[in-house]
């Protein structure tokens, strides 16, 4: 085996606890959340719900995404009640 094979870190394994920070899981993304400001309620269901920390919350309220983190999943679309619906999911144009 070459020794660069050997130094590789076995798959799946996690090395450094807390490290989810340092990978940008922005860059899979196919669609990405949209917030309509108007329509949004500040429930905050969506920074609940999303699976990745996301959701940007300032002094209580709704702000926007993190969108070099965000994975554009849509779990917060889908979570946002149906009689507001202030997130679309929209391709990403790269
Ligand atoms: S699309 Fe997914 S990852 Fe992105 S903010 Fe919404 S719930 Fe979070
Ligand atoms: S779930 Fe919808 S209404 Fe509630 S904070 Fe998120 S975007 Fe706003």
């Amino acid at each position: 085996m070459a020794d660069s094979a050997k130094k590789m870190p076995l798959g799946g394994v996690i090395e450094k606890a807390g490290s989810a920070d340092d990978y940008f899981t922005g860059d899979w993304r196919k669609l990405k959340p949209v917030l309509d400001g108007e329509k949004c309620t500040n429930c905050l269901i969506c920074w609940v719900m999303c699976p990745d920390s996301a959701v940007i919350v300032e002094d209580g309220k709704m702000v926007g995404f993190d969108m070099e983190h965000c994975k554009g999943c849509g779990i917060c679309a889908v979570e946002c009640p149906d009689k507001i619906k202030a997130i679309d999911m929209e391709e990403e144009v790269s």
